[in-house]
């Protein structure tokens, strides 16, 4: 590392994202991405006028595709903060709004510990229960900011919004982000509890269920005044945060409700599928309302399987803290890619009794 760099950031573990490999053609059910294109809207607007248009500066306010998220979660346009990607948000969350720390699972989405690190955010680790579930009660009284990802991830597991109600009752001085990034794919959304208190924040992507990861854009939810402190905090960083094609895409994808039900509920049935022909295998899966299954099974090592699938052309995540490294995190494709998937591994499992 160079020796330019900031002594402070020397021991920083930096984020690691799922591998991108280029050696052959996979099936990538490694990084939840949609297998599913954006919305027909979204092609119409990146026209060849909208590409000459990249001369000119983004909207820095990004109105036209704050007011389209806004218009669909019954919120006003102060309330919605757009972001590249949900990962900035998250990142000016923890940046600026965790004067009396952070308290986040164990077993949840690496970022939280990233940015802990990155900005100095004093932080409470809390373990998950055995099953995955939530520790509720540790949340409950924990101090400082609350991260929480509903559904988490890899375990695919909620929380119902009354316990959400309860967690920011507990005590208004306290912020609770709700990072809802897999929310569309069978959980409830918490947006709607913005109005009624002062001190959540709904973080939500267009990565996952709106099938533009590459375009990088997501939102936070939340009260005026909590929106304006990213505002602020973005206007000392990047002002022209979302590009100008990123901001029309996000705006196409919003409005179009009909091809978001379609493509989100063709995920949701193969997800079922899997589940079911993954447990017939013998394989034990939690219950995930997300667009991926976290699996593992007795007859052959996480990480084994992992490696096997890969030789055979099928990506998948495995995680190796001692916890999950049982587990990998499959990302819900198309009927065909979930079929190829269970095949490959009816032919990993025969394998494995054999030797
Ligand atoms: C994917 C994901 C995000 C961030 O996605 P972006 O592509 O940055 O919008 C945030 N939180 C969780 C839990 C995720 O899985």
């Amino acid at each position: 590392m160079s020796s330019y760099l900031s002594s402070k950031y020397a021991a920083l573990e930096a984020y690691v994202p799922g591998e991108q490999p280029r050696d052959k053609a996979y099936i990538k059910l490694n990084t939840n991405e949609s297998p599913y294109p954006p919305a027909p809207g979204v092609m119409d607007v990146l026209s060849r006028e909208a590409v000459s248009d990249l001369r000119l500066y983004s909207d820095p306010t990004c109105q036209a595709c704050r007011a389209a998220i806004a218009r669909r979660y019954g919120v006003d346009v102060e309330n919605v903060f757009v972001s590249n990607g949900s990962d900035e948000s998250l990142a000016f969350l923890f940046m600026g709004f965790t004067e009396n720390g952070a308290a986040f699972a164990d077993i949840t989405y690496g970022f939280y510990q990233v940015f802990a690190d990155l900005y100095g955010v004093d932080c409470r680790v809390l373990p998950l229960n055995e099953d995955f579930t939530l520790p509720y009660e540790d949340f409950l009284t924990a101090k400082g900011t609350l991260f929480i990802a509903n559904p988490n991830a890899p375990t695919g597991l909620t929380i119902s919004l009354s316990q959400i109600e309860n967690l920011l009752a507990a005590d208004p001085d306290r912020l609770v982000v709700i990072d809802e990034a897999y929310v569309d794919f069978g959980g409830e959304s918490a947006a709607c509890l913005v109005g009624k208190y002062p001190n959540i924040a709904v973080v939500q992507t267009f990565s996952k269920s709106r099938s533009l990861a590459g375009a990088r854009l997501g939102f936070t939810i939340a009260s005026r005044e909590i929106i304006a402190g990213m505002d602020k905090l973005k206007y000392a960083t990047n002002p022209y945060n979302v590009n100008r094609l990123t901001l029309l895409a996000g705006q196409a994808a919003m409005e179009d409700e009909t091809y978001f039900d379609t493509t989100r509920q063709a995920v949701i049935d193969a997800r079922e599928w899997t589940k079911a022909a993954l447990s017939e295998r013998g394989f034990t899966l939690t219950d995930s309302k997300t667009n991926f299954l976290f699996a593992k099974s007795d007859r052959i090592d996480g990480g084994k399987l992992y490696a096997m699938l890969k030789d055979r052309g099928i990506l998948v995540r495995h995680f190796t803290s001692a916890r999950i490294c049982q587990y990998n995190r499959i990302t819900v494709g198309t009927m065909e890619d979930m079929k190829a998937l269970v095949a490959k591994i009816d032919e990993i499992l025969a394998w494995e009794d054999k030797a």
